[in-house]
């Protein structure tokens, strides 16, 4: 969600999420790959939306289904996932032929769009590769809702009972926002916390529930349909509802700071740890208590990392990617992973990276070709590092990479010491002016 979300917010669009309560916190499954299909489809989604949103809702599909198609193999499930959006919609036609590779739908709008008609058949063929299939149901002008299943090993399951905060027991919260979807998360994520929670669609309908009931926070979208939410929280101060917290919640870059109004804010898209250690912070300071369960950073998502480079591994073979990732990770690194030129160039789309390990040889657009296309499209200020990894260690070839425009170079197999000596080098000339 959050490689999209700058997109999102130049556009104005809702990004949510929501995820069937009995999900399991883990799944064994490829990570990697799972998120090369949710940015391509999240991408798309908001690429193609001028107004309204982009969800994304998962289910575990229940056991009758599973039932009836007892091929399943042991111990995993089926996860149906489904990216819906408000955006230009697709024809029937169209929508028959999207997931062969290089097709776009009709060609006077993705003109608009840029693109490489390739992103979908990607995924089809790694939805396909983690047993499951995609499809798409649209309508011209009403929105496109892409639907994949994968089936993965559940590695720990829910806690039925939620540990429930005791300073959170029995508050009330009201959600205020204009968009339905984002209302819908909010509560499905605080309920379980074992506060109260009702939901208003504007700032109007939220002071009539101010007024009537004890409303302990008030969770407020930045841009309501009829106030904005500082205004709201001004006027809910002014009623005499002085000890009602207001949380807002605005943009990435949006910049709101709490003042004697707004007692907190967050940026958009909302994660659940966030929320939960704001709405546990305020109600924690207010009783002069520690929380009992202070909310802790996603540790095992994001390891130690000496400083925050991002890093794109652009590399074919899964057995060499995870062998780079490894040893990445050993170095204080993670990098999102790309399996050719296209797919890297997809990426570098959506997100901006520090540094590039780009393979030589790789199926559908090598690393030079695509070396070649980004030195031409990117500004030098905001173009990664690229560093080449090649099978041979022949002197040409270090050559073509620095005529492609790479700006170092190692070879295969990686060893540690020399994959640490060259992202060195390239933070080294990060630091200097270009
Ligand atoms: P591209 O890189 O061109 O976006 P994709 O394979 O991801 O390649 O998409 C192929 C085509 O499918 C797009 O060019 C567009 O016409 C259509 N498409 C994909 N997602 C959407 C969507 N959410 N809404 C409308 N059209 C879409």
């Amino acid at each position: 969600m959050d490689m999209v979300a700058a997109q999102a917010a130049v556009k104005g669009l809702e990004l949510a999420y929501i995820l069937q309560e009995n999900i399991p916190t883990q799944l064994s499954g490829d990570e990697a790959r799972l998120r090369q299909i949710l940015i391509n489809l999240l991408g798309n989604a908001v690429k193609f939306t001028e107004h309204g949103h982009a969800v994304l809702f998962v289910s575990l599909v229940s056991d009758e289904k599973r039932s009836i198609n007892n091929d399943f193999s042991r111990g995993q499930d089926e996860y149906h996932f489904i990216v819906r959006d408000t955006g230009i919609g697709i024809t029937p036609q169209e929508a028959e032929r999207l997931f062969r590779p290089f097709t776009q739908g009709d060609s006077s709008k993705t003109k608009n769009f840029g693109g490489t008609g390739l992103g979908l058949a990607i995924s089809k063929r790694l939805v396909q590769l983690m047993g499951g299939r995609i499809w798409i149901e649209s309508e011209i002008g009403m929105g496109s809702a892409f639907h994949f299943t994968i089936r993965a090993e559940a590695i720990r399951e829910r806690e039925p009972q939620p540990a429930k905060d005791q300073v959170l027991l029995g508050k009330s919260v009201i959600i205020v926002s204009g968009n339905n979807c984002l209302r819908t998360m909010l509560s499905r994520i605080i309920s379980p916390w074992g506060l109260a929670v009702s939901e208003c669609p504007d700032g109007n309908a939220a002071l009539e529930a101010v007024s009537g009931n004890d409303i302990n926070l008030a969770i407020v979208d930045a841009v309501l349909p009829d106030m904005s939410g500082t205004d709201l929280a001004h006027r809910i101060k002014l009623k005499g509802h002085a000890g009602t917290f207001v949380a807002v919640m605005s943009y990435i870059g949006g910049n709101i700071q709490p003042d004697d109004f707004v007692s907190g804010w967050m940026a958009k898209p909302i994660k659940s740890q966030a929320l939960h250690s704001l709405i546990a912070k305020l109600f924690g300071a207010e009783n002069g208590l520690k929380t009992s369960q202070p909310a802790k950073p996603d540790d095992h998502r994001r390891p130690m990392q000496k400083e925050s480079i991002s890093i794109l591994l652009a590399e074919d073979n899964p057995v060499n990617e995870k062998v780079a990732q490894m040893m990445l990770k050993r170095l204080g690194y993670r990098a999102d992973v790309a399996s050719n030129g296209l797919e890297a160039l997809n990426l570098l789309e959506a997100k901006r990276y520090d540094l590039i390990l780009m393979d030589i040889q790789m199926p559908q657009m090598d690393g030079l070709e695509a070396t070649r296309i980004i030195r031409k499209k990117m500004e030098p200020i905001d173009r990664p590092c690229i560093i080449a990894m090649t099978a041979y260690a022949l002197d040409g070839d270090k050559e073509a990479c620095l005529k492609a425009g790479m700006d170092d170079y190692i070879s295969k197999p990686i060893q540690i010491k020399e994959l640490e000596d060259v992202l060195q080098r390239c933070k080294d000339r990060m630091k200097k002016p270009t």
